[in-house]
């Protein structure tokens, strides 16, 4: 017999099975001696109250065993099959390729940049010399923004897809358990590459292929279908399917798109900045307490508010993380934010954002790269106000609400260097005001939020793509090139690592329906 029940047990034993054990037989008033085993099924931090909890849902297995279920994908080979082309190895490209294998189609990986372990060099040399390589960076290469990112796994998409199934992919590859089960899921920086790494090799002995170092600079479409794609180095690879999958920061991409006459448009996303804190000050916030303790881990927070029409939220927060440079060409400034596994970095930082509507940004409606555009000035300001190098422009955070450039700026997390100016200089006036009024109400919401001893860092501008590429609803091709899917955060349809991941599924799904 299975029974399931909710626990709350103190932090610290959490893991215990004694104590779980203990606290499911009182649960469902069975004896303990006839409990067998029991399934974490999720687990979350309540700190809602005076004492923070772990509130648990449990499958209880009484008078049977558990047998724990082993996460391990056989993939068929598929060396033999249909072609079909992926450009972008980040989430959607990877999780696409594993699902073409499962349709019995054999996925062509073609990835600019180069494999996790080479890419950690260019990756060195961003943030100890600031010099960006435009093929090899924090967006670009093997598994695209995905790798060095937080990998913070959980999504407000749940209606997209299968996001368990997911999940157990990324477990399947080297992931804990634990992302199975918590209420927000992580898996951390050190251990993304090696994640990654066993995905390729699923897709390599499968049959599949990974070229890196390997641009597509046009697509072959003849007559309205996709014949395949053109590479720099003058070969031409032929398939009749193409994922695009080239994330929102490839925008010779969309420019490529454009020239070749393919519909895109522009689309509307958020900018701001990143913000970080000492951990400890959101820690005493969320937990109600002096100092932490070893048996709860750094605290995150969500802040949303309205002001003056127009949503001002934080965004992708990494409780002890780190603000990394992310962009993608020598002559920009572009924040994001990561943390490893353990978030034991003694920082806590997040977006903090403007929703930017289509009608916001002047200039030619009809032009696609009208947001792409004010999207790149912001991020040539901060470079230009930076002073180069990717030193990222910066201001305490009360300094910027009472508008003054800061004597100083404390000491953070972002590794190229910081340089203290009114942020005036670099975010547009009406981002600068709502962002200002924004500030206080967080502070008001969260005790300790609102402090000088917080920095505002610019600018963090690539929150989501700037440009949609257009694709039916049903077939996920694009209206005017039979066999080109669309796909990902680039495309349009996905924000965050988990939702590319559903899209670069679902457009397998879509390639093995057009050719069927
Ligand atoms: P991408 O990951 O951008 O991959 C696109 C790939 O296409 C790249 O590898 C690129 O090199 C390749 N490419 C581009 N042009 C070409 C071309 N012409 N030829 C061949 N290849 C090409 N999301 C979360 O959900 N949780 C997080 O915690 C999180 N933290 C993040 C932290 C950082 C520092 C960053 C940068 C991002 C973070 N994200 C996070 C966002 C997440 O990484 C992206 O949403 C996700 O990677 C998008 O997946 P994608 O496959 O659509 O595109």
């Amino acid at each position: 017999m299975i029974k399931e029940a909710e626990i709350v047990c103190p932090p610290g034993q959490q893991e215990d099975e004694a104590v779980l054990t203990a606290l499911a037989s009182t649960a469902i008033n069975i004896p303990q001696k006839r409990i067998k085993g029991f399934k974490v099924l999720k687990r979350s931090i309540d700190a809602r109250g005076r004492k923070v909890l772990y509130r648990m849902q449990l499958s209880i297995y009484i008078d049977e065993p558990y047998t724990p279920e082993i996460y391990n994908h056989q993939y068929k080979n598929v060396k033999d099959a249909k072609p079909v082309i992926i450009v972008g190895a980040g989430p959607a490209g990877l999780f696409a390729a594993l699902q073409c294998i499962g349709q019995g189609l054999k996925p062509i990986i073609v990835e600019r940049g180069k494999d996790v372990k080479q890419r950690r060099r260019d990756l060195a040399n961003i943030n100890k010399q600031g010099l960006v390589n435009p093929e090899s960076n924090y967006c670009f290469g093997e598994g695209g923004a995905g790798t060095y990112s937080d990998g913070k796994l959980y999504t407000r998409s749940t209606k997209r897809g299968d996001v368990t199934g997911v999940l157990k992919t990324f477990v399947a590859h080297g992931a804990t358990e634990d992302i199975l089960v918590d209420a927000r899921p992580h898996i951390g920086t050190n251990k993304l590459p090696q994640i990654i790494t066993a995905m390729r090799e699923s897709i390599l002995n499968a049959g599949g292929e990974v070229l890196f170092d390997t641009k597509v600079t046009s697509l072959l479409v003849s007559f309205g279908k996709m014949q395949g794609v053109q590479l720099a180095n003058s070969e031409k690879l032929m398939a009749d399917a193409v994922i695009l999958a080239t994330g929102h920061s490839a925008h010779d991409m969309f420019r490529m798109l454009h020239a070749q006459g393919i519909l895109i448009e522009a689309k509307p996303f958020a900018l701001g900045v990143r913000i970080e804190h000492p951990q400890e000050i959101i820690d005493r916030a969320q937990y109600h307490c002096e100092y932490r303790g070893p048996d709860l881990p750094p605290s995150y927070y969500n802040l949303v508010e309205q002001v003056d029409d127009r949503g001002v939220f934080s965004f992708c927060m990494c409780p002890g993380g780190i603000i990394a440079p992310c962009a993608t060409a020598a002559d920009e400034i572009v924040v994001n934010g990561w943390s490893p596994s353990k978030r034991n970095n003694p920082f806590a930082n997040s977006g903090t954002v403007v929703q930017i509507n289509m009608e916001d940004v002047k200039g030619d409606m009809a032009d696609p790269f009208r947001m792409l555009d004010f999207q790149q000035k912001a991020e040539h300001l901060a470079f230009k106000a930076g002073g180069g190098n990717l030193v990222a422009p910066a201001q305490r955070m009360v300094d910027f609400v009472e508008r003054r450039v800061s004597a100083n700026l404390p000491v953070n997390s972002y590794l190229p260097g910081c340089k203290s100016v009114d942020l005036i200089e670099v975010l547009p006036d009406w981002i600068h005001a709502r962002l200002r009024k924004a500030l206080p109400a967080f502070g008001r919401k969260m005790k300790g939020y609102y402090t000088n001893e917080a920095i505002l860092v610019g600018v963090e501008s690539r929150t989501s793509s700037p440009i949609k590429v257009p694709r039916d609803r049903e077939t996920y091709q694009h209206p005017q090139v039979a066999g080109l899917f669309p796909c990902g955060e680039g495309a349009g349809y996905a924000g965050g690592i988990i939702s590319a991941a559903i899209d670069g599924v679902n457009c397998a799904d879509g390639v093995a329906r057009f050719f069927a």
